[in-house]
């Protein structure tokens, strides 16, 4: 049997218990059905029903909500120590169910194993790493004044909601959700309606480890009905967000009532800058592996390659070489480079652009759909392009790459700034004075230079413009999930004015 086999036998026994009883809800330690009903998780790999999922509304939102308030004072005052413990356990279960978790993943998605294996451990990272700050994370500071002993100190901001997309749902959603629990917050997870599977495995496997029941609930869900709810509900005090930058606005409205904090992580239109005096190899790889890994559907994909004009023809006529040589497959096979596009609605977004860029520009490769089995398409280059274009302008959010000429350090600064997104940049030079530049006005949260995106947990991420608000990692994390306090403690007999006498 070969690997892609033995990998279809292993995922039809863990979908066992999803084609059994569906994906349920989770609120306080116990398995729900949603208000409405069901609605159904298909694959995008052959467009089969993979199981019912709950379809939670506002009322089970309430009852989540009301089940995370309850558990709140009781996670908050477990003691640091066992709450990391807590923690660490879950990243251990998560990483003795990875290959599960992987399976599952990508069946739902349609995301490729070689990249899914590796985001159900980064998983279990981010557990581990949050874990680890649980005990400093309320220390304060002293701020001695000549009458008082000011002391700071952070406190877990309350129940919160985790909103989170399809793309790397459990990597992401494992993203918010640890720093919260280490904060000592309670959470509401409204996971996205293409991808339950792996939620559903999170909430069981982090109870499983002893997380308190209560303190992690589930509800499955439409945006516009659960999420909205969610948004609204006055107990949740805070909504951690990843998703598109028009849902952002909708979340930041939705929250206005109750005057939400709000952490939006969206999307973006991110330039990879080549200059001449690059060492073109490395830049290859790099421009190729971030827009054509994980299907091209990543937020911090290079989707926009700003080339130097001296050395377009070469590079291009290279990547057009590698680019026809992607494999794309069936998501299980360890030899596939791109599986389909998560569902009918996003393929026919990403399909749609082909037609748009056969007006506007040049399909130097790919461009079109592949079989009708499931949502594949030939991984594209879009040559020939400028700035004004849509394929230049709008996130396309699929393997497709949209390559710009530009011919001096200016322009290419300008092509790259002018965009209303601001997530990422990627440059490529030699010229260290250049790259300091560059770098210093160029508009991203991130920006990496002679390399692809490499992720470290303390650094701080997120974007700017309408990429997002608000930044996760490191102590960053923490700020959003906690208040931070102030108490002064008078040290002696100060003079009070006096009125009234
Ligand atoms: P989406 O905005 O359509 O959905 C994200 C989540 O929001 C889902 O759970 C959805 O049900 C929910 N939602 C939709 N409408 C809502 C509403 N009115 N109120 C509350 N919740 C609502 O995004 P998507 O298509 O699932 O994901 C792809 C997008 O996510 C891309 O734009 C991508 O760039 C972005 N993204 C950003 C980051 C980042 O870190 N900046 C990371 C991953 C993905």
């Amino acid at each position: 049997m070969g690997a892609l086999e033995q990998n279809l036998e292993k995922l039809n026994r863990y979908l066992d218990q999803f084609k059994k009883s569906g994906v349920m809800n989770r609120v306080a330690g116990n398995d729900v059905a949603g208000s409405a009903g069901v609605f159904q998780s298909t694959s995008p790999v052959d467009k089969s029903i993979i199981c019912d999922v709950a379809h939670g509304t506002a009322a089970d939102i309430d009852a989540a909500a009301n089940s995370a308030a309850q558990a709140f004072a009781g996670w908050r005052d477990t003691p640091a120590t066992e709450r990391r413990k807590i923690l660490i356990s879950v990243a251990e279960a998560i990483e003795a169910r990875a290959e599960e978790i992987a399976l599952c993943e990508c069946w739902d998605t349609g995301q490729a194993l070689r990249f899914m294996s590796k985001a159900a451990l980064r998983g279990a990272e981010n557990f581990r790493y949050f874990a680890d700050q649980v005990v400093q994370a309320r220390d304060g500071q002293h701020l001695k004044s000549p009458t008082l002993m000011n002391v700071t100190s952070r406190v877990p901001i309350g129940p919160v909601g985790v909103i989170t997309p399809w793309n790397t749902p459990f990597m992401l959603s494992t993203w918010k959700i640890a720093p919260a629990l280490a904060a000592g917050c309670t959470v509401v997870h409204k996971p996205a309606e293409s991808s339950p599977l792996t939620a559903r495995l999170l909430v069981e496997i982090a109870e499983e480890a002893g997380l308190p029941p209560g303190v992690l609930n589930t509800i499955n869900g439409f945006g516009e009905e659960a999420g909205k709810a969610l948004c609204e509900h006055p107990l949740i005090k805070a909504i951690a967000f990843v998703g598109e930058s028009r849902t952002g606005s909708l979340i930041v409205r939705q929250g206005a009532d109750t005057l939400k904090r709000n952490h939006l992580e969206l999307g973006g239109k991110n330039p990879v800058i080549v200059f001449d005096d690059a060492d073109l190899e490395r830049a290859l790889d790099a421009v190729i592996f971030m827009i054509y890994s994980i299907n091209g559907e990543r937020c911090t994909s290079s989707s926009r390659l700003l080339i130097h004009n001296t050395i377009r023809e070469e590079f291009e006529a290279k990547l057009v070489e590698r680019v026809n040589k992607i494999k794309v497959g069936h998501p299980l096979d360890p030899a596939t480079e791109i599986g389909p596009l998560v569902n009918e609605e996003h393929y026919n977004k990403v399909t749609s652009y082909f037609d748009i860029a056969r007006e506007e520009a040049t399909i130097a490769a790919g461009g079109e759909s592949l079989g009708d089995d499931g949502y594949f398409v030939k991984p594209t280059l879009f040559t020939n392009a400028n700035n004004t274009m849509r394929i230049a302008r709008e996130e396309i959010f699929g393997p497709v790459l949209t390559s710009i000429p530009f011919s001096t350090e200016d322009e290419a600064l300008a092509i790259a700034n002018d965009t209303a997104y601001g997530l990422t940049g990627y440059v490529w030079t030699s010229d260290l004075t250049r790259a300091l530049r560059f770098t210093d006005r160029l508009e991203a949260g991130m920006i990496w230079v002679n390399s692809e995106n490499v992720r470290h947990l303390p650094t701080p991420f997120g974007g700017v413009k309408s990429s997002g608000i608000g930044r996760d990692g490191g102590d960053w994390s923490f700020d959003f999930y906690m208040e931070q306090k102030h108490i002064g403690f008078a040290t002696g007999q100060h003079k009070i004015a006096r009125l009234g006498t």
